[in-house]
């Protein structure tokens, strides 16, 4: 058998090859230079890895959307404000919405009321005799309105001047002259010109 001297590959001692492709003295070395191959392989792909990861953490710090905390939440609030302004609006406009419907409920009710005092102190003013318990009855209603029966109406409401500068005197007149009677009737009196602004204001709210 032709043997050729080599050098082992993993040990460097010198032996006697058998075969032309032989590379190791022994097969413990063979296996030692597998195990260290397999080894530097491992490494070169955990080598790599760590590479690619680098290369990843870098692309992400050069991408355009990685930018800071402070300008992400500027952002975020300029996304955010066009939303809260349209909401504001809408509740605002609910609010308003809200408040005229209760002005409209609050100047609906007190024309009702309004209406009934003007049509009852007509009534009262033809019948001539009134029983003085009903006359009574009805100035008291009128002049506490402002604190109750119109309690919290808008002090825009149209007939307010008129309820507060001659309904209310003339209906406080009439009460003090009734307040000691012991008549069981009165009688109201009231002028043409009163009678004609409450008929007016009688034609307008109806
Ligand atoms: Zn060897």
């Amino acid at each position: 058998m032709k043997t050729k001297t080599k050098q082992c590959e993993y040990c460097s001692k010198e032996f006697e090859a058998v075969r032309s492709d032989q590379k190791y003295c022994a097969p413990n070395c063979k296996q030692n230079a597998y195990n260290e191959r397999l080894r530097g392989q491992n490494e070169n792909v955990r080598d790599k890895e760590q590479s690619q990861q680098a290369e990843f953490h870098t692309n992400r710090l050069l991408l355009p959307v990685e930018y800071s905390a402070e300008q992400k939440s500027m952002d975020k609030q300029a996304e955010i404000l066009p939303n809260e302004r349209e909401e504001r609006l809408a509740i605002d406009e609910f609010l308003k919405q809200l408040e005229n419907d209760t002005i409209k409920r609050k100047t609906d009710s007190a024309n009702k009321i309004l209406k009934n005092w003007l049509q009852r102190l007509l009534e009262f003013d033809e019948e001539k005799e009134v029983p003085l318990y009903k006359a009574r009855s009805l100035y008291e209603d009128i002049v506490r309105s402002t604190s109750y029966a119109l309690y919290g109406i808008s002090k825009d409401y149209k007939y307010l001047p008129f309820i507060n500068n001659l309904l209310i005197p003339k209906v406080e007149n009439l009460h003090k002259a009734i307040k000691h009677s012991r008549e069981r009737h009165t009688t109201l009196n009231i002028s043409s010109d009163l009678k004609r602004k409450f008929m007016d204001i009688l034609s307008e709210i109806d």
